[in-house]
């Protein structure tokens, strides 16, 4: 079967090894974050719709789960804003109906947290894990250049009223852009409201590969550590390492379509797409070496290495 809706599993800094779940079309947000790993945002909007058929998501789902293949999560994600998918609940809820060993994690941006319908749909999922990055009108707008009518307080007022009926834990996501939003009073204001929402956990995330816009760069180490100690958060939590895991090392018959498939969804390094496909790490050397004469592959250095992407069919 050829999975359209479920990718990896990848190896996710804070998830672990994690399945991807994709309700959503390329790239329809509620945000055009500077920092989007996948581009630019093509459909801005805050309307919910069902933009694939449930069945289709719970098909390729049965499939790939009856193997009881190993993970830390399964996770909703991908390329866009999930809780914009009006399924988004009816498939957690299979996922646990059928699989119910398996825990559930959905990234969000946030925005419509406060939205009683998302509330409900969430409140199967084990962890959710939202962005707030500033507490400031101006630096939000510049940072993640909303759809109309979004607003950091809504957002914070949101959160707050998710944490008072949500069970599961909330893991909320601090992306820093150096310049914008890492100086000490937008981030002991932004502590402030932290405490309101009170999540179980507070994670730095940063620049890791390739952005839409090129003036946005990556946190360094002093800046994480810094923003950590600011934050109140411990060093090892606040940014844990990539953890690659186990690779099964073993050869797929169709390694060719699996790293073009993961490259095509985000730029990814030589170690990522070993984490991410499971082949040798000597057989994804070859891959791109002969996928390096293809004019869809492009390259692009950065500091944590090459990064891979595809464009094109
Ligand atoms: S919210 Fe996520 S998917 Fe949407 S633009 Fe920002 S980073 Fe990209």
């Amino acid at each position: 079967m050829s999975y359209v809706h479920i990718f990896g599993p990848v190896a996710s800094r804070r998830l672990g090894r994690s399945l991807g779940v994709d309700l959503v079309p390329h790239k329809v947000c509620s945000f055009d974050c500077v920092y989007c790993e996948v581009g630019r945002t093509t459909q801005k909007t805050t309307s919910r719709q069902e933009f694939f058929p449930p069945e289709e998501v719970e098909d390729e789902l049965f499939t790939f789960l009856s193997s009881r293949p190993d993970l830390d999560f399964i996770t909703f994600s991908g390329s866009g804003e999930p809780t914009l998918s009006l399924s988004i609940g009816r498939v957690i809820r299979f996922i646990k109906g059928t699989f119910p060993g398996y825990r559930v994690a959905v990234l969000t941006n946030g925005s419509l947290l406060g939205d009683s319908d998302v509330q409900e749909a969430l409140h199967p999922a084990d962890v959710v894990l939202p962005t707030l990055s500033t507490v400031d009108e101006e630096v939000f707008q510049k940072i993640h250049r909303p759809a109309i009518g979004i607003s950091v307080r809504g957002i914070i007022e949101g959160l707050c009223r998710f944490r008072e009926t949500y069970q599961g834990e909330i893991w909320l996501e601090v992306f820093l852009v150096p310049g914008i939003n890492t100086g000490d009073d937008d981030l002991r204001a932004l502590k402030q409201e932290i405490g309101r929402i009170r999540p179980d956990r507070v994670q730095l995330n940063t620049l890791d590969r390739p952005g839409p816009e090129p003036w946005v760069r990556a946190a360094g180490t002093d800046e994480l550590q810094r923003a950590a100690r600011i934050l109140g958060i411990k060093e090892e939590e606040a940014f844990p390492p990539i953890r690659y895991g186990e690779t099964h090392g073993s050869p797929h018959e169709d390694a060719r379509s699996l790293v073009v498939e993961a490259i095509r969804r985000r730029p990814a390094t030589l170690e990522d797409l070993v984490a991410q496909t499971g082949l040798h790490r000597q057989e994804v050397i070859k891959l791109l070496r002969v996928l390096s004469s293809d004019p869809h592959l492009k390259t692009s250095r950065e500091e944590r290495g090459t990064f891979y992407s595809w464009s094109g069919d």
